[in-house]
């Protein structure tokens, strides 16, 4: 499984329609500061079901709806789309690409689709399961939070790099059927 591309429309600095797309292996965004490379990494947060503004470095949900600039005024709605190639079946659906997408009016509703057709928050986080990616894993790792793990007790280091590499879910697994 990768992600294949990215696309924003009125999310964060993103006003018009911005298309990313993506090979397998490493990609690098660099640019100036305040160019938006953080927003791009908290609109994949937020597309995968992301409920807290403070983690997306913002006050309120509403913030991630692009503000308008001395250039161009604000719009109503935030989109993201993450398609994720998944052709080797890492997620547990039958389709070989899984697009998720999700809007925020200034409302404050929210929608999400998954290859278009609308579906809940659960929805998404279920395909997500397993699968290493999504809120609460260590699949994105801020800026800030990184001198916190750099600065954690070995245990809890260890914790956080055998979550990010699959081994915590078995370990759980494990723990469980030795219970029963
Ligand atoms: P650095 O190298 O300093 O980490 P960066 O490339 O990660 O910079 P970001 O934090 O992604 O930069 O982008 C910050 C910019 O995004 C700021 O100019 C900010 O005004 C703009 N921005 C954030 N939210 C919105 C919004 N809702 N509407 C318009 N612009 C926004
Ligand atoms: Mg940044």
């Amino acid at each position: 499984m990768y992600l294949k591309s990215l696309v924003l429309k009125g999310f964060k600095s993103f006003a018009d329609r911005s298309v990313l797309s993506l090979e397998p292996g490493i990609t690098a965004i660099v640019g100036p500061n305040g160019s938006g490379k953080s927003n791009i990494s908290d609109s994949v947060l937020w597309v995968l079901g992301e409920r807290n503004a403070k983690n997306l470095r913002g006050q309120a949900m509403e913030d991630v709806i692009f503000a308008g600039s001395s250039a161009r005024k604000s719009v109503g709605i935030a989109e993201v789309d993450l398609v994720l190639d998944n052709t080797d079946g890492t997620l547990p659906v039958d389709y070989t690409e899984v697009a998720v997408t999700r809007r925020m009016y200034r409302s404050g509703e929210s929608e999400y689709l998954i290859n278009g057709a609308l579906a809940r928050r659960m929805d998404v986080l279920d395909i997500l399961h397993d699968s290493g990616l999504g809120t609460g894993t260590h699949s994105i790792i801020s800026q800030g939070s990184l001198d916190s793990i750099l600065q954690s007790k070995p245990e809890d280091r260890r914790a956080i790099i055998e979550e990010a590499a699959g081994v915590l879910k078995h370990k759980q697994r494990k723990l469980k059927s030795q219970r029963k």
